[in-house]
Formats: structure tokens, sequence, C-alpha cells
């Protein structure tokens, strides 16, 4: 992929059921209820994965984790993230933002979303300012108005990191003082133009 940003969409729900823990992005809320799923059911940290596997035109996280392999039963969602991330690292991209929104009827998300927020930032090793959790009730209609399932919509920027190669270059102009070493200074601008996009690997391999 040459393109210097893609974005990508998720969408996932869960039921609510008694009897499992309810953790979104990565966060165990405190509820009577949780979400049903071969997995720990984080219904937010499914649709963020599957935004970043759509900004990658990868395909969505049951490609990669079936629902009916015994290797992901009660699986901690973070796994699916983070090898989701590696994707993004691997072509050359890194996350601009994350925008979701949960949609609960219970419990009452707004005292959580800061904490929500500060996870899944974690999660994905970007400042929590690259990171937005809204979250919603549907007013009482359909299954998640009824307070029988909880869904989480999430859109993903990813920004090309080799795309900034070229500005070294630029900056190579400016440093054009060294008159008799024409030839030579040549050598260290090229080197500069390939370390730079070096530097954005080095904070995604920190994630891992
Ligand atoms: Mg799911």
């Amino acid at each position: 992929m040459t393109v210097g940003t893609r974005v990508g969409m998720g969408f996932d729900v869960h039921r609510l059921v008694r009897g499992r823990l309810l953790i979104l992005g990565g966060l165990e809320i405190e509820s009577t209820v949780g979400l049903e799923g071969h997995s720990d059911g984080d219904v937010l940290l499914h649709a963020v994965t599957d935004a970043i596997l759509g900004a990658c035109s990868l395909g969505d996280i049951g490609d990669y984790f079936p629902s009916n392999d015994p290797r992901w039963k009660d699986a901690d969602s973070n796994t699916f993230l983070q090898e989701a991330l590696t994707h993004v690292e691997d072509l050359g991209y890194e996350i601009v933002n994350v925008d979701t929104v949960i949609v609960a009827e219970r419990p009452h998300l707004g005292a959580w979303k800061e904490g929500i927020r500060s996870s899944l930032a974690g999660m994905l090793d970007v400042p929590a300012d690259r990171v937005c959790v809204k979250a919603k009730t549907m007013e009482g209609l359909g299954a998640v108005g009824e307070g029988r399932a909880i869904e989480a919509h999430a859109v993903v920027l990813l920004q090309s990191f080799r795309d900034e190669a070229p500005k070294p270059a630029k900056a190579a102009k400016s440093v054009k003082p060294a008159k008799s070493s024409a030839k030579s200074s040549a050598k260290p601008t090229a080197k500069k133009a390939v370390k730079a996009p070096a530097k954005s690997p080095k904070s995604v391999k920190s994630r891992r």
C-alpha cells in the first residue's frame, strides 16, 4: 500500500447475560451483567480491531480468530487488537486517531468513559488525546434499548510513516553550506531519509 492515509470502520454487538464480567476497552466495569461471547466479549475492542483491519483492507476479526476455534475461548480481546496492530506496523502505518461509540442502556457508562479511553489508548500505545470514547443509549429502543445487549462502533485513521521519508531530503537543501563535500554530503542526507521512518516502528514495537 502506498496511500498516505487510510480509514477503517468497525462495529460489534454482544448479548448481556448474568454470570459474565463486563469488560469494555480492556477495563472491567462494575455491573450485574456481562457480555456473552466466545472470547471475553469485549465488544469495544472487537469494533476497534475490525476498524484497524478494515483500514488495512485485511478483512475482519472473524477471519483471524474464528468463534469456533477453542484457542480463543475466553481469550483476552487485547490479543486480537495486538494482532491487528502488528499488521498496521508491517504495512508501514501508524494510528492517527480512533473514535468510538459504545451504545448501552445498562449499566450507565458515563462515569466509566475516561477510564475506558485511558485503557484503550494504552493498548493502542497512543496518547489518550488520540482516542475518543462516547457513551450513548438507545432511548429504550431495540435489544440494546431493552438492556439485552451492548453495541460498539469505531473509526480508525491510519497514516503512513514512510511518507515522512522525503522530509529529511528537503531539509538537506538548507544544509548545503558544506561546499567541498558536495558528494559526501549526499550520502548522509540519504541515510537520514532512510532513518527517519524507522522512528515510528520503534514506538510500535514497545507495545508488544
Ligand atoms: Mg465480538
